[in-house]
């Protein structure tokens, strides 16, 4: 379990006072008429910041990389206009002074950054002594550390308005899911920091302009503080990320058709029955602790008869028995079949790692006696 961070943060408040932060924008700056384009219905909606990519992380080269450095004054010239503060993605030091120096009120350092302490550095050191806020992006691969540690970066270099974004994590099995939302990560973060801003990219996550609106609303029930939704003209025609993107109009319409939900509340009726349920779970988690110790308890005392009668700690068939019985007794019961697997597969592991621990040490007292 990771340590809390100790982080130097402004409260949540300073980033709004009331309702989810937003942040709305085109995948990329791509000319100043798209831009005007997008803006102009979307400063209705009074989006806390509009985003626009200046520099674009492409995965393959020959596809559209950014207009770069020359998009910067007409992005912040076209947003000023309207009165929406800009947002940009950074991935360098470069970036940072080129953007501050335009008048771009938020950075943020984007997935594929994350992942690279040496970039983050770079970025940091470049903030040092500014004060316009920022926020970080999970790292593409689901490791906490790397995107804490970023955010411990800038925190160290002075950034206080700080927060982070989810943008969900890429993986090689075929998902509905651009990137996987893996909820527990930055349900974790917000255990670890919960007093920094978290905010959920339902765009990057999705992938897919369908599923946006239902990601968006999973945020928002997760207790999420805000949203970057790339928002597009033109979506179809986008140089960047066209199947995502999503109208000012349709961005209205989902904002209109969110839940708000509220995290609490005062009903007193409502809080029994919330006490009761939540005192029956914590009863079936006590009960479910103690069936475990005793499990465990057990799978030690297979390890000592297996190294007593020098048996192999894996045992296949038992392993594969284990599975197709618990699985059809938890079918029945109409359990999720991939829970059910992952649990097993950790009970497994947990036994495995027993036994490969008793087994060595019982080397090691072999070799001492010996010697
Ligand atoms: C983006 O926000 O357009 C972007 C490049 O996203 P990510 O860093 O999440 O890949
Ligand atoms: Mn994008």
């Amino acid at each position: 379990m990771l340590m809390k961070p100790q982080l130097d943060l402004v409260p949540k408040a300073a980033w709004k006072a009331h309702g989810p932060l937003l942040i709305a924008g085109p995948c990329s700056a791509e000319t100043p008429a798209q831009f005007r384009a997008t803006l102009t219905p979307l400063a209705e909606l009074k989006p806390d910041f509009v985003r626009a990519g200046i520099w674009k992380p492409r995965t393959r080269p020959n596809s559209f990389e950014g207009v770069g450095v020359d998009a910067l004054a007409w992005s912040v010239e076209i947003s000023r206009e309207l009165g929406l503060p800009l947002a940009v993605e950074v991935a360098s030091g470069k970036h940072v002074e080129a953007a501050l120096k335009a008048g771009v009120s938020l950075l943020w350092v984007g997935a594929r950054t994350t992942v690279n302490p040496f970039m983050v550095q770079d970025i940091a050191d470049a903030v040092q002594g500014v004060n316009n806020p920022m926020l970080v992006k999970n790292p593409v691969n689901p490791d906490l550390e790397l995107w804490i540690g970023a955010i411990e970066r800038l925190n160290k270099a002075g950034i206080r308005k700080l927060g982070a974004i989810h943008r969900g994590f890429s993986g090689y099995e075929k998902s509905i899911f651009r990137n996987h939302p893996n909820w527990e990560i930055p349900i974790e973060l917000k255990r670890l920091l919960p007093d920094m801003l978290l905010i959920a990219d339902p765009s990057h996550i999705s992938g897919n302009r369908l599923l946006v609106p239902e990601t968006a609303q999973v945020a928002l029930d997760l207790d999420f503080d805000g949203l970057m939704i790339e928002t597009h003209c033109d979506p179809e025609n986008a140089w960047s990320d066209a199947r995502q993107q999503i109208t000012p109009a349709s961005l209205g319409e989902l904002l209109q058709n969110l839940i708000y939900r509220r995290p609490q509340t005062d009903d007193v009726v409502f809080n029994a029955r919330l006490e009761a349920l939540r005192r029956d779970i914590d009863g079936v988690d006590a009960a479910l602790l103690d069936l475990l110790a005793k499990r465990l308890a057990l799978t030690s005392e297979v390890g000592a008869v297996k190294k007593d009668n020098d048996i192999t700690i894996l045992q296949p068939e038992r392993w594969a028995e284990i599975v197709e019985s618990r699985l059809q007794k938890s079918g029945s019961l109409g359990m999720d079949p991939t829970f059910v697997t992952r649990l097993l597969q950790l009970l497994h592991q947990e036994s495995i790692n027993t036994q490969v621990k008793m087994f060595q040490e019982a080397r090691l007292n072999a070799s001492k006696t010996a010697e």
